[in-house]
């Protein structure tokens, strides 16, 4: 019985049925975690904290010490590695990851950034059919990693090469992400912003700027439908591709093992 959807669900089934069967129907445990997704999370939770600093100290000029939030980072990657194993890419170490990380944060503060309004903020809202305007009868559930000034919305993506704006237009999660924000504000965010940090050997990071109209919602709203029609009639076909490689579920998939 599904409750709720998520944009990284709906592209997880996407890209692959078979995948989200195993993930979020069977909830079978993952055997390893890759190392981009650990490095994702952990810049994430750095990132949470700094904000969630920046918040507590608007107005007074305080300035959150760059030695304290590698500390965060640091915290959070040795947490990552008590709870999973983590499966590193060829020529991959984990020191030089952990020091790739502090350079992006570093970058990151160092960069104009907007006055914070939130961080982390987890949301439901309603989803519904477009044509009949009824409801699924499950919600959308996310989380906003920072909301801005001027009704702005920031994602923060790491890539190892650099995304380029077509990715960012059609981005499903920013599309949900302002679906989302207009259900619980009543207005659509006037910029989706994308802060690419990207694990090249020199990191980089590169901002782009979005918008959404009211008929990106309705054709995220259909493929929303869609999807949970295919989930219910347990329509969970396994799609190779380049997913694969990452893939925690690989030793069971029949794809791969006939
Ligand atoms: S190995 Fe590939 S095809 Fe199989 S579940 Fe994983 S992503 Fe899907």
């Amino acid at each position: 019985m599904i409750t709720h959807l998520s944009s990284s669900q709906i592209n997880i089934y996407l890209l692959c049925g078979k995948k989200y069967q195993f993930q979020y129907i069977d909830k079978l445990p993952r055997t390893f975690k890759s190392s981009s997704l650990a490095f994702g999370s952990v810049l994430h939770s750095a990132l949470s904290w700094y904000h969630e600093e920046k918040l507590k100290a608007n107005g007074n000029g305080q300035t959150i010490p760059i030695d304290k939030l590698w500390k965060i980072f640091d915290a959070d990657w040795y947490s990552q590695t008590v709870e999973a194993d983590i499966r590193y890419k060829d020529n991959e170490q984990e020191i030089k990851l952990v020091t790739l990380g502090k350079e992006m944060l570093e970058m990151y503060v160092q960069h104009p950034q907007g006055k914070v309004k939130g961080a982390e903020i987890p949301f439901t809202v309603p989803l519904y059919d477009p044509s009949t305007r009824k409801s699924l009868g499950i919600g959308l559930e996310g989380f906003f990693d920072l909301i801005e000034e001027e009704d702005t919305i920031v994602e923060f993506k790491t890539s190892a090469q650099t995304m380029n704006a077509g990715d960012v237009d059609n981005h499903l999660q920013l599309t949900a992400y302002s679906y989302a924000y207009e259900q619980l504000y009543g207005r659509i965010p006037k910029t989706l912003k994308i802060i690419n940090f990207v694990k090249t050997k020199k990191p980089k990071l590169n901002v782009f700027e979005t918008q959404r109209t009211p008929e990106n919602h309705k054709i995220f709203l259909k493929l929303a439908k869609d999807v949970l029609e295919a989930i219910c009639h347990e329509s969970f076909l396994p799609r190779p591709g380049f997913m694969c490689k990452d893939c925690e579920y690989k030793a069971l998939c029949p794809a791969w093992n006939r």
